[in-house]
Formats: C-alpha cells, structure tokens, sequence
C-alpha cells in the first residue's frame, strides 16, 4: 500500500539571491521547515556582488520584480544596481527570512543517501544537516574569469575584476585600463568616462547596441503607483516589455525571420547614425550577427564612447607591464588603474560544492561535456534536487525573475509528490533527459547564438547553453512537468 499522508519536508535552499529568496518566500507561505545557505555576509547575489559604477538592470524595473511584489518606489525606467539591491533587502524584510538565512556559509558538498532519501549538506566549516529536499539557486554568473594575459600579477596599480570592485583604486582624474566590452565593460565606459583623465577600453570584440529609452519617474508618478498597483502592471506587461521578449525570443529561433531583420535594422542605424568618427566606427562595427552575443541594451553608450578622455584599443594585448600594458604592436598605455570586466565563468553553477546523487554520480561527472539539466531545473541521478536559473535555461532571454518564478512552479508541482507522500523521491528518468537534451541541442545550434561569434552563451563544445525556444513555449513548459519523463519512486508502505 502507498502511504498518502502528508510528509513534513525540510527543505536546504543554497543562495540568497533572487532566486534563494523566492525560494524561501515561497516555502514561508507554506509553514515549510528550511535553511537558506548564504556564502556572503548579505544577501543579494549578483546584485551584491557587482557595485561597479555605471551598473543597471537592463530589464526595466517595474518587469524586475517579483510579480507578487510590485514596487511602487523605483526612480526610473531601468534601475541601478544599488537600488536593485534595495529592493531585494526590503522584501527579505518584509517577509521576516533573516532568521532563515544562514550568512558566510558556504556548501561545500551535497550527498544523497538512497536509503533514507536525503540530502546530507555539508558546509565549508565542516557542519553537517539533513534535508529531504535542495534548492540549488546559487546563480550562474558569480565565478570571475580572469583574462590569461602574461603579466597580469605584475601590474603596480589595483587591478581588479569588475565583481570584485576596489573603491579606493584611483578612477576621478586617473589613467584608467578597462579590458572586456560585454554589457559590464559597455556601462562601466559610460559611468567614468567624465571622471578620468584618460579611459583605455581594451575591446577585443565590438558589440551590438539596442537603443532603448531612459527616463526618470516623478514623486507623481510613484506615489499614482502606490495608489494604484495597475499602473504598475500597465508597464510590467506593456507591449513595449513582453511584447518585446516574445519577438525577441521569436527573433534568436528564427534567424532569418522577419524579427530578427527587425533586431537587426534596430542596431545597425543606431550605430550607422550615432558614431561620429569614421577611425572609431570601424572600430565599433561588429562583424557577426546582432544578438549573437548578449545584446547591449544602452540609452547612452554610442555617446559616452565618443567623449575625448576614451579610447577604443583594438589591437592585441601582449603583456600586462607594471605601468601598464604593452601591445603586440609595441604601443604602451601607462595605467594607474587596471579594470577587468573579462565575464565570468557561466559553467559553474552550485561548484565548486561537490555533489553526489545516486549510485555515486558526481555533478562533475554528470557534466562531463556540458552541464544540463531536464527542463533546466531537475537532473537524473540526483533525486530531490531542483535548480533554479539552473544550466539551458532562458538565461538571458528574458527577466530571470519571471524565469525563475516559473521554474518554482514547476518544482513545486514535483515537491508536492513528496508531500503528499506520493512519491519518496523524484528525478528525470535518464531516457527523458537524453530524448530532451537531444531536441535542446538541434534547436539550440540554429538559434542566433549558435550564429558565429564567441560568448559565455557557448558550452566547452561550442553549442549554445540556452534555452533554444520561445517564450511561449518555456512558460508552457513550465506550467505542468510531465510525469512521465520521471523516475517516481514511492514511499515503503506504511
Ligand atoms: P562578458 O559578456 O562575458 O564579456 C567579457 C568581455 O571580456 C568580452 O568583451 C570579452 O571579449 C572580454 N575578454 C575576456 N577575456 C579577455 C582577454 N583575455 N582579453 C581581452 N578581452 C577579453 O561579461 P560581462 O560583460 O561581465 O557580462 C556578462 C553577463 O552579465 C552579460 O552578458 C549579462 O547577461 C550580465 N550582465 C547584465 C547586465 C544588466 O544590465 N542586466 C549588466 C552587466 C552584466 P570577447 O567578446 O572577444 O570574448
């Protein structure tokens, strides 16, 4: 006999970033028992990590939210960094999770043991606790790739990465290096270019640039959004948002279609008709298709790259010298300050925690050749646990709130087995992962990232890690697992 009734779970969420805090909201509101594990001191995630001048959320505000917390307070269109980081503190607040969080406490291993079907975490102090369930929401763009430039460690000056930030290196009247033109370099040239005395931008490769508007909300405005929350959704889903990521994710499926031509005409007149200069609109051109790489999505860039205290370097770097850095050409730019906005290793995921499912899987072994995951939230192998953000999903794509928030569902509707006791544990059956990763792989190849241009988008292999459909067809996905691609194992009868 299947026992039916229900099963008290406790539940390890690894992160307090957006998605670890939606994570706990929502396991909050069901009176559930769990730990959210914090590596940091704060919470935040990304949003604690990168302070760097210039930093905004490139999805507008008002769509930045979760959808069961509008915010009536943001200051404009697209929000800075810190107040990003604002918004997330005062709703860990609201709902009452410091107590749940556990700070400066890094994962160091997860462990399933098949007899009793828990998850024993490990930490870095060597502690130790049991869980029915873990929640992987630990990000995907939180390890910093450092360029492998000779010389690096030499340099005189600070040299930082970009997530890393040193507010005591000299930025307001210095010589200032900035290596790396991903949306973090793009905006960090359009913070500091008024404030050096000379800014050299070491692009390697030029970028897209999407023209999208920026504008100040006034006290009026905030306190109509206070008084009446539909204002607030008359932007959340305005055509100009979701309209936009449908036709988008239309536009990276279709690359010969009539959305992507559209993307493309969008760009390449902003470009055609902001850079002034025709030595820097070579320099600028990009030679691969809009969209290959992450997009940028700037109201200013085009501007503040033509300001006289920035220069564009294209040429090879050779070495990285104490005062600066030489070129294979033998130009030398003498630095006071050495920025590295070089991207982050996109491949990490919950690792370097080392992770055991059943039968003695590792995680490393698992993604031997590329991390994936069954939908982008469960893996085979590894029972009870669920990824949010987790490898192939729409990172990127579209605001990874929503993303995630619609993953929760998902899960939820797979955590509900086990609480009802229908299920002791539950994974994807490796058949289905492999049917899927199959389909994933063919799709993903034809999207635009898989178009000819290189990107933290590719895995080792070259394949485009994302999710390769439309929008429509993720949140479809995502409103009902399909029971049949997973191994269910019940519960002993009672
Ligand atoms: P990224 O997109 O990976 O860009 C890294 C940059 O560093 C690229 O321009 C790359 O050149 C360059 N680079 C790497 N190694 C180099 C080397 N050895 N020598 C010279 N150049 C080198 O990283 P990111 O700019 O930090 O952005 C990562 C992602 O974070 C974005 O795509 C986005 O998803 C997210 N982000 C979002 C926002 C936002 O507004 N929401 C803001 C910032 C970041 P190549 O292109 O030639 O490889």
């Amino acid at each position: 006999m299947t026992a039916t009734t229900n099963r008290p779970l406790r539940h390890a969420v690894i992160g307090a970033g957006m998605a670890g805090i939606l994570a706990a909201i929502k396991l909050k509101q069901r009176a559930e028992d769990f730990v959210v594990y914090e590596k940091a001191a704060k919470i935040g995630g990304t949003w604690r990590e990168n302070r760097y001048p210039g930093l905004s959320c490139d999805v507008p505000a008002h769509a930045y939210t979760y959808s069961f917390e509008p915010y009536p307070e943001w200051q404009a269109y697209y929000a800075t960094g810190s107040e990003v980081q604002g918004y997330f503190e005062q709703v860990v607040a609201k709902y009452g999770l410091a107590a749940d969080i556990r700070f400066n406490s890094e994962v160091s291993a997860l462990d399933w043991d098949a007899g009793t079907n828990q998850w024993t975490v490990t930490l870095a102090d060597g502690s130790r606790d049991v869980f029915d369930v873990v929640i992987a929401a630990s990000g995907v763009l939180h390890h910093p790739r450092l360029p492998e430039i000779e010389g690096l460690d030499s340099f005189e000056g600070p040299a930082f990465h970009t997530a890393r930030w040193d507010d005591t290196a000299p930025i307001d009247g210095a010589k200032v290096g900035l290596i790396g033109s991903g949306s973090t370099g793009i905006q960090i040239v359009t913070a500091i270019n008024k404030k050096v005395d000379k800014l050299v931008h070491f692009q390697r490769s030029p970028q897209w640039v999407m023209p999208v508007p920026q504008f100040q909300y006034t006290e009026e405005e905030r306190e109509a959004f206070r008084r009446d929350p539909a204002l607030i959704d008359a932007i959340r889903f305005a055509d100009e948002y979701i309209g936009n990521i449908k036709r988008f994710t239309d536009a990276i499926t279709d690359i010969d279609g009539p959305q992507m031509t559209m993307i493309e005409d969008v760009c390449r007149q902003h470009f055609e008709s902001s850079i002034r200069d025709p030595e820097l609109k070579e320099k600028l051109r990009p030679n691969y298709r809009a969209a290959c790489k992450r997009l940028i999505y700037s109201w200013c860039y085009y501007e503040e790259v033509q300001h006289p205290a920035v220069f564009v370097e294209t040429g090879k770097i050779a070495r990285i010298e104490p005062k600066g850095v030489r070129m294979a050409d033998g130009t030398f730019h003498e630095l006071d300050t050495l920025i590295l906005a070089t991207g982050f290793q996109a491949d990490k995921f919950i690792r370097p925690a080392g992770v055991t499912g059943e039968n003695g899987m590792t995680l490393d072994a698992f993604w031997a050749t590329r991390p994936t995951a069954h939908y982008a939230v469960t893996l085979p192998h590894f029972p009870n646990l669920f990824m949010l953000n987790g490898p192939t999903g729409p990172v990127g794509n579209f605001s990874l709130i929503d993303i995630a928030e619609r993953q929760w569902d998902y899960i939820d509707q797979l955590i509900d087995l086990l609480r009802k006791g229908e299920a002791a544990s539950v994974m994807p059956t490796v058949d289905a992962h492999n049917a899927y990763e199959e389909r994933r792989i063919a799709a993903a190849k034809t999207t635009i990232f898989g178009s000819g241009c290189t990107s933290w988008y590719l895995d080792a292999t070259g394949v485009p890690a994302s999710w390769p459909w439309s929008y429509d067809a993720f949140a479809d996905a995502m409103a009902k697992p399909v029971l049949s691609e997973y191994a269910i194992r019940t519960p002993v009868a009672a």
